[in-house]
């Protein structure tokens, strides 16, 4: 570094600006003390001092305040700007620093150190040279910003410390950066420094140009989509296929006024979207327009308004159905409950009961009664999932699932939904429709359930769920827990007589157009509609006979002229032939091996016959007839105890190694099970053994032990009524059910001998002759 004598200079304090020697810079003096030393300068050697100050805020710096280097520069020209201010150009000359201070009072004077680069000569500044010659040309290609002239112009310099100064002004802009490289007084360190910054420079403008690039490409892309969709659309108005534009702003409007949850609306934006891009009429058109209209249809924000007056409601339940005492009382306290609470978020309902005795009528009277919409999905049969969830839309010809079909038809959030025949689901290999039905009926998760075809979470939770069973057996276990059970009984012929007076005839009459004193009929001919006609537990056959007799009348009627008709029982045999059951369907005569039980099924009480075969063979006993497990067990132990009593049965002591038993139950189509004919088989064993015959005329149910206690049974009432049904004399039930015979009508049991057995040897002794 060659150091200069030293120059008397003005000082003029540069704001967040450095120049470089060689190079021209414009700027603007305002600040006093600035101006005084301008005016110096230009009354002397129009030489002055620029340093840059290290904060640009302060107003007067003191020499403390300056960077270490700045630039001696010779003013080219002045010009006075409007006010005070003056404009300048300068020409730097060579870096200085301040050696002395000389004058501070109207400006800063200083005696100034000039340093001059010196010129070093060795081979690897003349190598870095070429270096930085190399790397600017590459950065004005990638950069595109230089033009080749400055390429050439660098290529004839040859020194670096010029070099590195022209590079510097041209390519850095941060201020202190540029301070920085005008503080670097070694001309080839400065250099490299230049170079470190060009390959930095070069590969920002190489990844700056690959954004473009990307960009531009991008930016061509949506604008060639754009006039491809513009020329689709106007193919199509001249094809006259627009009304599609139509369709999509009807459904933008109907998306407008419906309250659709967020999802919903996104789901269904994209799909008009996706219309808007494909012809209308295709087929995938027409999947989008489906799946759009289905949630549009859906009662987004819709609820009736729920009544939960008692008084009417009791009023409802009682209108539509006789007798049913204890199932209306426990609806009442359901109701009296949900009103208290308010939400109408209660267990589930669950009414249990023989097919035809009014469980899904009573669910519609609710509905009712509470003012809400009635929906019935049945679920007998239904093995997949599919049927509740729906079909993935990415099937062709998918459709949302039976609940949402639902909820769209009931056409309120908060509608009556009633599962029937929820015990007789199904599940394979296509998945467990138990399952979703766990997630619909969880008040927990059902405020976002999910159909497979929609994809969104709707909202069922003000749903009131309501299921029905025959049986509460082949309900799945989880979702028994979740349920309150209401038994729904059979009902006995008094009370088939009341409702076939009271709401089936006239329901009927009404249904086929005709008046209500249109037919006539007496009591004892609606006992024998019933008993010669009907034999079930509820009053579903009972409806379509009385719905026969009606059609019969009205073509009476319209023959005959008249109008009314009296139904007498010879008239009634004309309209249904002849009697389908009667009373004495038993067989009177007693028999040996043969035994009346009675069994507890689905629908209803039944009688049901056991028959025992002795035959010669080795002690096997052969069960056949569809018995449970449960069945052959008592079967099992039935023998057990007429081996283990065979003296005081007058049995040969090895009877049953020279005897082989077979015993059948008939209607082997029906899979039975159960403990209660455990009496019955052992009678039937007895007698087939002995030979004493049996009376037909009594019926038995009953539990046995292997010490021969006769245990209680279930359905006893079932049971009774069957009894009386097909004519029995004598009943024989276990003693422990003696409680159970209050629920049984007075006029049933007037009808035969009830015989409370507490051991076996009472039974045998009631049946065997
Ligand atoms: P379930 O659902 O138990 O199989 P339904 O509700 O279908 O039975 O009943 C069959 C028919 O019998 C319906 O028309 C119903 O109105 C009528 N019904 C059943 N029980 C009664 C009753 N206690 N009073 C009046 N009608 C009844």
């Amino acid at each position: 570094m060659a150091n200069l004598k030293l120059l008397d200079l003005p000082v003029l304090p540069l704001r967040g600006a450095t120049l470089f020697p060689g190079m021209v810079l414009h700027f603007d003096v305002g600040r006093p003390r600035s101006l005084a030393a301008l005016e110096a300068c230009m009354e002397t050697q129009q030489k002055i001092f620029l340093v840059a100050q290290r904060e640009e805020e302060i107003e007067d710096p003191s020499p403390e305040q300056l960077c270490p280097v700045g630039t001696v520069a010779t003013v080219r020209q002045v010009m006075n700007l409007p006010g005070e201010n003056v404009r300048v150009l300068v020409e730097g000359e060579c870096r200085g620093s301040i050696a002395t201070v000389t004058g501070t009072e109207k400006f800063l004077e200083a005696e100034i150190l000039r340093h001059k680069d010196r010129v070093p000569r060795s081979n690897e500044s003349k190598a870095l040279v070429r270096t930085a010659q190399d790397l600017f040309e590459e950065f004005a290609r990638s950069s595109q910003r230089v033009s080749p002239d400055a390429v050439e112009g660098l290529r004839t310099m040859e020194k670096p410390g010029e070099i590195a100064d022209l590079l510097a002004a041209n390519l850095v802009q941060k201020w202190q950066e540029r301070q920085e490289l005008l503080e670097e007084l070694d001309p080839v360190r400065r250099l490299e420094k230049i170079c470190a910054l060009l390959i930095r420079e070069t590969d920002l403008a190489d990844t700056e140009k690959e954004i473009q690039s990307r960009l531009r490409k991008q930016v061509e892309r949506n604008q060639k989509d754009y006039y491809l969709r513009e020329q689709i659309r106007a193919i199509q108005t001249e094809l006259g296929e627009n009304e599609e534009a139509e369709d999509q702003s009807g459904y933008r409007k109907r998306m407008e006024e419906t309250p659709l949850s967020e999802e919903a609306k996104a789901k269904c934006e994209k799909e008009i979207d996706r219309m808007s891009r494909i012809a209308p009429g295709s087929p995938e058109y027409i999947v989008s327009e489906t799946y759009v209209e289905w949630i549009l249809d859906l009662p987004w924000g819709k609820e009736t308004e729920d009544s939960l007056d008692l008084v009417k409601a009791r009023e409802v339940l009682d209108r539509e159905h006789y007798g049913l005492d204890k199932v209306k009382e426990r609806i009442i306290e359901y109701l009296a409950v949900l009103r208290m609470k308010k939400n109408m978020k209660g267990p589930i309902l669950c009414f249990v009961g023989p097919p035809g005795v009014g469980k899904t009528s009573i669910v519609k009277a609710i509905a009712e009664a509470v003012n809400r919409k009635f929906i019935r999905m049945s679920l007998g049969g239904v093995r997949d999932e599919a049927e509740i969830r729906g079909h993935r839309k990415t099937y062709i010809g998918s459709m949302p699932g039976r609940l949402i079909t639902g909820m769209k038809q009931a056409g309120s959030m908060n509608p009556v939904f009633l599962f029937d025949e929820i015990d007789k689901m199904a599940s394979d290999f296509r998945g467990d429709p138990a399952s979703a039905m766990l997630e619909v009926l969880d008040a927990e998760q059902n405020n976002a359930f999910r159909d497979h075809y929609l994809e969104i979470a709707f909202d069922l939770s003000k749903v009131m769920f309501i299921t029905t069973a025959n049986s509460v057996e082949s309900i799945p276990e989880p979702l028994l827990d979740r349920m309150e059970i209401i038994e729904v009984p059979s009902y006995t012929e008094e009370e088939k007589l009341q409702i076939l007076r009271r709401h089936l005839l006239p329901k009927q009459l009404e249904a086929h157009g005709l008046a209500a004193d249109a037919l006539r009929v007496e009591e004892p001919v609606l006992k024998r509609m019933i008993e010669d006609y009907t034999r079930e537990a509820g009053v579903r056959t009972l409806e379509r006979t009385a719905a026969k007799c009606c059609r019969k009348t009205a073509v009476w009627l319209l023959e005959s002229g008249e109008t009314q008709l009296q139904l007498t029982q010879e008239r009634l045999h004309e309209f249904l032939g002849a009697a389908r059951y009667t009373r004495e369907a038993l067989e009177k005569e007693p028999r040996v091996g043969v035994v009346n039980g009675l069994a507890w099924t689905s629908v209803g009480g039944e009688t049901l016959e056991v028959e025992c075969l002795p035959m010669p063979g080795k002690g096997n006993l052969k069960l056949t007839g569809q018995l449970g497990d449960v069945m052959k067990e008592s079967a099992e132990a039935a023998f057990s105890w007429v081996r283990s009593h065979s003296g005081e049965l007058g049995l040969e002591e090895d009877f049953y190694t020279k005897t082989d038993l077979h015993i059948h139950l008939p209607e082997g189509a029906v899979p039975k099970d159960g403990p209660s004919a455990g009496v019955t088989m052992t009678t039937a064993l007895v007698s087939a053994l002995t030979g004493r015959k049996v009376r037909q005329d009594v019926a038995m149910t009953g539990e046995m032990t292997l010490r021969g206690r006769v245990l209680p049974i279930g359905g006893l009432k079932e049971k009774t009524l069957a009894a009386y049904r097909a004519g029995v004399k004598v009943l024989v039930i276990p003693r422990e059910n003696h409680k159970d015979l209050e629920e049984i009508p007075a006029y049933v049991l007037d009808h035969f001998q009830v015989v409370e057995a507490e051991t076996i040897d009472q039974v045998l002794r009631t049946a065997l002759e």
